[in-house]
């Protein structure tokens, strides 16, 4: 199931709860406007080559365009539009005042060299700089982008507008970022933890938490969870495989490992495990936190065995295995809640950079842990009045705001 299929089929439960009319289903469904670009990039041996990429703003209507670029292979219309689109729901629900968009180029930057990547990244932002604006669109990092290749979009956008640095988020301290945006989806899914932890009776400390993928966000998540909670984090993953350590995993330790890019499997201090086994480990937590599509009825729906799936990564559950655990009574926190904590620090980063002005981290982490507890009180409270899950919950909540400002603009 695509991307956008997922999407959609979240969207329809929860447009049903809340009746909403048809006319505004269509506008909130379809996306505002796609931009499709060629991208030719001068090659380190001289010759040319051609790479497609993509801009989707779904919709603007609680404020400028928000969302991140992605370099992939996989990356194609459909999954950014799917993306773009779990950003406007993802901001209403922070009650951030963004809309929601996506980028993407199909690529393997694996294979690019960092002056291939960077020509790369710049010829995109040339393409789409008309779409983008601190206004209009402001893109961030996701998957195989990070901080540098937003100081190149930064770069390229103000050689032709003059500085601008609230364009793109996500940047270096150094050039307008924000402190505490790199572990900042880690520490928000933790804040919802916490929430949800004590309204269901899971504490964190000692708790067992299984995490899939163990990049920038599952590192951080891992590693917050084991030092602000005493959690005890007994399997990690990443693309190659896993480890599991009942006694709890020495996630300082396996950071250390990580950092030095040597593979989770490796790691002395655990029993290493394949990528399917992980869904097979009895815990508290489940958090995927690598890809999309990965909680399925044909693989491990009908088996996981844990108290909370929190949906670290994007659209990690298809809508039939959402059904399949909410059957089970395994609670699902839904993605666009509990990874919100990197587009919140993002408005932050934006908000700074309009006023010239640097919070410290102390403002950054409290104001973050105030807006993830809120909302997830605000979907809990959804839920329980409508007796829904939560995501459909947190859909009907989003939704109806974006619908509300559509609304009041006359639509
Ligand atoms: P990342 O690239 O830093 O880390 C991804 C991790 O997943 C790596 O450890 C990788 O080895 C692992 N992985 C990849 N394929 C795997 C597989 N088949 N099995 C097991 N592990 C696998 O990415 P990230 O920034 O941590 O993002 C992870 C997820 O969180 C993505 O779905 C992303 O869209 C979502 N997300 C990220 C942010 C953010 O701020 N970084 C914000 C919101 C959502």
């Amino acid at each position: 199931m695509s991307g956008k299929a997922i999407a959609q089929s979240h969207f329809t439960r929860a447009a049903d709860l809340i009746n909403l009319d048809a006319y505004m289903r269509r506008i909130l469904l379809q996306p505002f406007r796609e931009v499709t670009v060629e991208v030719p990039v001068r090659m380190d041996d001289g010759r040319v080559e051609v790479f497609t990429g993509y801009r989707i703003q779904h919709n603007g209507a609680r404020g400028p365009c928000k969302g991140g670029i992605r370099y992939h292979p996989d990356a194609d219309k459909d999954e950014v539009l799917g993306l773009a689109t779990i950003m406007t729901w993802k901001t209403a629900l922070l009650d951030i005042p963004f809309g929601g968009a996506k980028g993407g180029v199909t690529v393997d930057p694996r294979q690019l060299s960092r002056l291939e990547l960077e020509r790369l990244t710049r010829r995109f932002t040339q393409r789409i700089a008309i779409v983008l604006g601190p206004y209009r669109d402001i893109p961030a990092p996701d998957v195989n982008t990070n901080a540098q290749v937003m100081a190149w979009l930064l770069d390229e956008y103000s050689s032709r507008h003059g500085y601008t640095p609230a364009v793109v988020t996500g940047k270096p301290v150094s050039l307008g970022g924000s402190l505490g945006r790199e572990e900042a989806t880690g520490r928000g899914v933790m804040y919802v933890m916490e929430e949800y932890g004590r309204d269901f009776g899971i504490p964190l400390a000692g708790g067992r938490v299984v995490i899939q993928g163990f990049g920038n966000v599952g590192g951080h998540l891992a590693r917050l969870l084991v030092s602000e909670h005493g959690a005890k984090v007994i399997a990690v993953s990443d693309v190659t495989g896993g480890t599991v350590n009942e006694n709890g995993l020495d996630i300082a330790g396996l950071l250390r490992h990580t950092a030095e890019r040597r593979p989770v499997p490796e790691w002395p201090g655990g029993r290493s495990i394949t990528n399917e086994e992980i869904w097979t480990i009895p815990c508290d937590w489940l958090v995927p936190a690598a890809l999309g599509g990965v909680i399925t009825r044909e693989t491990n729906a009908g088996t996981i065995e844990c108290k909370a799936v929190v949906e670290a990564a994007n659209e990690p559950t298809t809508p039939i295995a959402d059904r399949i655990l909410e059957e089970r009574g395994i609670s699902v926190i839904p993605d666009f809640l509990a990874n919100a904590g990197g587009v919140t620090v993002s408005y932050f980063e934006w908000s700074q950079n309009l006023q010239q002005h640097r919070w410290s981290l102390d403002e950054v982490n409290t104001e973050l842990r105030q807006a993830m507890h809120t909302a997830y009180a605000q979907v809990r409270d959804m839920a329980r009045l409508r007796g829904v899950p939560l995501r459909t919950a947190a859909y009907a909540i989003a939704i109806e705001r974006v619908a509300e400002a559509e609304r009041l603009r006359g639509h």
